[in-house]
């Protein structure tokens, strides 16, 4: 899904590799790509533009994170912006009703009907609902018999009216008829034009004044891009619909209906469907989406992380002692506790651009800081503070108490020492987190 999309987006942010932080001047090339790569997945122009000044105020804004990248962070920001342009939380269909009607509205070929039955099953087996389904599509035999033969796939019975042109009628007697045997949710399937007519907006419109729907659907192909957009335009400036359902997800779509229709028609998407059989249905997370499209979750969860995890004031401090040659065991200590707080080795080494599918396979030992965490817990505070103390018998002391060997702590105080050294050089602790991850263990 949306596979085009998500490697140009992915390109665009490799344009700031290397960078120090984000600037107006750096930033441009990435913006015009992301720009590009939204208009190629056939997203509406004005909301393309939009979205790209968004991304860019944002960027510009943010504070530099010692433990972020310029362009892990471009990830989570275009991230974040993507999930409001889908409407950031998802939304729940209104349910309240003795029965809830929910009248389901598009065009032909849309997934109408098959959506009625899978909304059917969903609502049946997640909400314990016991709903009765309404074929109004009057004009064509045939998609009375499909609805029929869905119902019978998911055990739900299907009001029809033998040779009935009324879908107003049918709609309301089916209401009527729910009320009498308990039904307490009822779905309305109606029938559907190949292109927007008044004729077909003038009946589904009738009915919805008839039966007075607690929720009205309207249902779009997604592959249709652009023109999902149009025809969600046309039905809720006459419907004023509550929802929007976007079909055939599982194709090779290109994702502009579901990035424009939200913030052209301010109509949330409620479900997506995913496939022909009855629970290829989906309940629309904004920000799952967003993950999907930019397939980049780890890196959005890291840069989250990071900004939980890591105390500036704390860098500051690490900064000055690092500067006098103070950083001790104790700081090493927490500084692993900081990297092992963010997630699991393999997580962390999978967020690094560019590994994740080289060590997809690979085995990670999540253990790895034990050894090290054991050896500095069996030095006393003194050793700890002070590494010079560590001369031959208190190391002997220190691998006998850590179940380690005399190499083993060895090889860790060289390590410290090294790493020390490089940090005195280095001047600051800017990139302390870094380093330390990148330190063979
Ligand atoms: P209607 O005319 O709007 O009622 O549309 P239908 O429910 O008859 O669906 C039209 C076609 O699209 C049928 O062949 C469905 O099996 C197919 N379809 C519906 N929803 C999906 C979906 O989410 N994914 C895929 N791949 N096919 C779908």
């Amino acid at each position: 899904m949306f596979d085009n999309l998500s490697e140009k987006l992915e390109r665009s942010f490799k344009l700031l590799k290397g960078q120090g932080k984000i600037t107006e001047i750096n930033v441009a090339e990435t913006l015009k790509d992301i720009r590009r790569a939204l208009l190629d997945a056939d997203v509406n122009f004005k909301t393309a533009k939009t979205f790209t000044e968004k991304v860019k105020e944002e960027a510009l804004g943010q504070d530099v994170l010692s433990a972020v990248k310029p362009e892990q962070m471009m990830v989570k920001i275009v991230h974040d912006e993507l999930t409001k342009l889908m409407g950031g939380a998802s939304t729940d269909i209104n349910l309240k009703g003795e029965p809830a009607i929910i009248l389901i509205a598009g065009l032909q070929g849309s997934g109408k009907t098959t959506f009625t039955g899978k909304l059917a099953s969903f609502l049946k087996t997640k909400r314990s609902k016991n709903p009765l389904l309404v074929a109004g599509d009057v004009y064509r035999p045939a998609a009375i018999n499909q609805l029929q033969v869905l119902g019978e796939q998911i055990s739900v019975p299907v009001f029809t009216q033998e040779g009935s042109k009324d879908p107003v009628q049918i709609a309301k007697d089916a209401i009527k008829e729910a009320k009498q045997k308990g039904f307490d949710l009822v779905i309305i399937d109606t029938a559907g034009r190949l292109a927007v007519d008044a004729e077909m907006m003038n009946e589904i419109s009738a009915i919805k004044n008839a039966v007075k729907p607690h929720e009205i659907l309207f249902v779009v192909d997604s592959m249709t891009g652009q023109d999902a957009v149009n025809t969600a335009k046309e039905f809720n400036d006459r419907l004023d619909f509550d929802g929007v359902v976007l079909t055939k997800l599982d194709g090779d779509t290109r994702g502009g209906a579901a990035l424009s229709i939200r913030s052209v028609v301010n109509k949330p998407i409620k479900f997506v469907g995913t496939g022909e059989k009855m629970d290829a249905l989906d309940v629309f997370h904004p920000s799952r989406m967003a993950d999907r499209i930019l397939g980049m979750g780890d890196i959005v969860s890291l840069v989250e992380r990071a900004q939980e995890q890591f105390d500036e004031g704390e860098a500051r401090k690490l900064q000055k002692k690092i500067a006098k040659n103070q950083f001790s065991f104790n700081d090493f200590l927490s500084q692993i506790q900081q990297i092992k707080k963010m997630g699991s080795l393999k997580d962390l080494a999978g967020m690094i651009p560019g590994m994740g599918k080289a060590i997809k396979d690979m085995d990670f030992d999540d253990d790895a800081f034990k050894e090290v965490e054991a050896i500095i817990f069996s030095m006393t505070p003194a050793e700890r503070e002070t590494p010079e103390l560590l001369n031959g018998s208190r190391r002997k002391r220190i691998a006998a108490g850590s179940g380690t060997s005399i190499q083993e702590v060895n090889r860790l105080i060289k390590q410290f020492e090294d790493t020390r050294k490089v940090m005195k050089m280095m001047g600051q602790g800017k990139n302390l987190s870094k380093l330390m991850a990148n330190m063979p263990m």
